[in-house]
C-alpha cells in the first residue's frame, strides 16, 4: 500500500490527468466524478485520500466496506458484483449501487429499501463484452432490462456501468456504453479504470473508478473480485 504521501501525489496526478483528458475532448474536468476504489486499501489509505480531498470512494465487497464507512462527507459507490443476500447492507450503507444486473437483485434492492427506508442511487451494469466470467446484463438483454429498471426506480436510476474486456481496445466498448445511455436519457455512465481513464473520458464517461493510481497495487486477487477476472 501507499502511504499517505504517495495517496495525496497520486490523486493529484491522477486529478490532471482527468483534466487533461477532459479538456483534449473538448468537456470540462468537473464533468467527470473521480471514484476512488480503496478496495483492499486499509481505511488509514481511505482517509488519506480523503484528507486528500477525494469525496467520493468506491468499494466491491460490502462487508469490506461497512468497515470503512460511512465517513462523513463521503459518498461510497459499490461497485462490486453484488450477491441478494448482501442487498440490505448495501442499501443501509451505500449512497449508489453500481451493480445492478438483474431481476432478482433488483427485488432484493426494492425489499431492502423498504426495511431501511431509503434507496441509494442505481446504476446498471451492462456486460459490455458479453464474457461468460463477468458480471453485468448482457447486451441483447439491456435495453429491456434498463427499461424495467427505470420504471421500477425512477429517478434513482442514474446510469450504466460497464467493465469492457481486459485484452481488447476498451474504445468500442465505452462508446457503445456510452450510446445506450443516451437512447435511455440516463446521466451517468461509469466507464474507466487505472489503465484507460482517458479513453473512457474521451467516449463520455461523467464517472471514472481508479484503484490502482492512487493507492498502489493490491493484493493477489481474492474472490469476490473475481468478476475482473484478471
Ligand atoms: C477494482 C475495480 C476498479 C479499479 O481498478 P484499477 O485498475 O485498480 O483502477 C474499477 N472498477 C471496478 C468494478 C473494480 O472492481
Amino acid at each position: 500500500m501507499a502511504d499517505s504521501t504517495a495517496i495525496a501525489a497520486n490523486l493529484e496526478t491522477v486529478r490532471g490527468q482527468i483534466a487533461h483528458a477532459a479538456r483534449a475532448a473538448g468537456r470540462a474536468p468537473d464533468e467527470i466524478t473521480l471514484i476512488a476504489v480503496s478496495k483492499t486499501h486499509p481505511r488509514a489509505a481511505v482517509q488519506a485520500a480523503l484528507a486528500a480531498g477525494a469525496h467520493v470512494f468506491g468499494e466491491n465487497r460490502v462487508q469490506e466496506a461497512a468497515e470503512k464507512f460511512p465517513l462523513a462527507g463521503v459518498r461510497l459507490h459499490i461497485i462490486g458484483g453484488l450477491q441478494s443476500n448482501k442487498a440490505l447492507a448495501a442499501v443501509r450503507l451505500a449512497d449508489s449501487i453500481d451493480s445492478l444486473d438483474r431481476e432478482s437483485l433488483a427485488d432484493a434492492i426494492a425489499r431492502a429499501a423498504q426495511t431501511a427506508g431509503r434507496l441509494p442511487e442505481l446504476l446498471v451494469q451492462v456486460n459490455i463484452g458479453d464474457e461468460p466470467q463477468k458480471s453485468g446484463i448482457p447486451t441483447a438483454r439491456a435495453d429491456t432490462f434498463i427499461r424495467a429498471m427505470r420504471a421500477r426506480f425512477g429517478e434513482s436510476l442514474r446510469g450504466l456501468m460497464c467493465i469492457p474486456p481486459l485484452q481488447a481496445d476498451p474504445v468500442p466498448y465505452f462508446r457503445r456504453l456510452a450510446a445506450m445511455a443516451d437512447e435511455h436519457g440516463l446521466p451517468v455512465r461509469s466507464m474507466g479504470m487505472s489503465g484507460d481513464f482517458p479513453a473512457a473520458i474521451a467516449a463520455g464517461a461523467t464517472h471514472v473508478r481508479i484503484g490502482t493510481a492512487i493507492f498502489g497495487h493490491r493484493p493477489p486477487q481474492s474472490q469476490g473480485e473475481g468478476q475482473l477476472a484478471q
